[in-house]
């Protein structure tokens, strides 16, 4: 049987289709989309791709994305050098960033714990937290980890070995989402939400 569409056309859909949530026909979608985009602006995309990961490399100390050399997150006359918030994504820290309820220090681990997909303990360079605790007299490590079976392993792994240091180790809190209604929220947040209670 005759293929589809043309080979080229089969390759720029096979590649759309790695992105999060784009199925076959989302793919096609979008690659038809892109062969009516003038020459100049597909030519100006595949130049951004191309460089994309020299021109925003993470900083060698925190892990986040930088352009401009010197790290705006690892700046010490704009972050308080006291706090440190562990982050499992460098894409995280712009979500926090945002709330501006934040100035401390990050440290990007890039992977949260899973042995069972080959991400163990070493993965996470403890040495290089411990250092950044030290370097600063960090007195609080926040663990910003998904609520998930691997942030809980990873938020108890480090917990374990960061509280030996003379710090305060918290995590995010789990609960309730702002807005939401008692009568909609799963039992496995309410029972969070109920461990996690605050004085009020
Ligand atoms: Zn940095």
């Amino acid at each position: 049987m005759a293929q589809k569409y043309p080979t080229e056309l089969i390759s720029l859909i096979a590649y759309l289709k790695k992105l999060p949530g784009v199925g076959s026909r989302t793919a096609e979608r979008f690659a038809f989309e892109f062969l009516k985009w003038p020459h100049d602006q597909l030519s100006a995309l595949g130049t951004i791709l191309e460089g994309i990961q020299e021109k925003i490399p993470p900083c060698k100390t925190c892990g986040c994305l930088t352009d401009a050399g010197e790290c705006r997150f690892c700046n010490l006359i704009l972050r308080d050098p006291l706090q440190l918030c562990v982050i499992a994504s460098s894409r995280d820290v712009f979500a926090i960033e945002e709330t501006a309820s934040y100035k401390g220090l990050y440290h990007v681990v890039e992977h949260l714990l899973s042995p069972l997909d080959g991400r163990h303990a070493q993965h996470l360079r403890l040495d290089r937290i411990e250092e950044r605790i030290d370097q600063h007299k960090i007195n609080e490590v926040i663990l910003a980890f998904d609520s998930t079976l691997e942030g809980d392993t990873t938020a108890l792994y480090l917990k374990s070995h960061l509280q030996k240091k003379n710090l305060t180790v918290s995590r995010l809190a789990f609960g309730l989402p702002v807005g939401s209604s008692l009568e909609y929220i799963d039992s496995g947040t309410l029972t969070r939400s109920l461990k996690g209670r605050q004085t009020f």
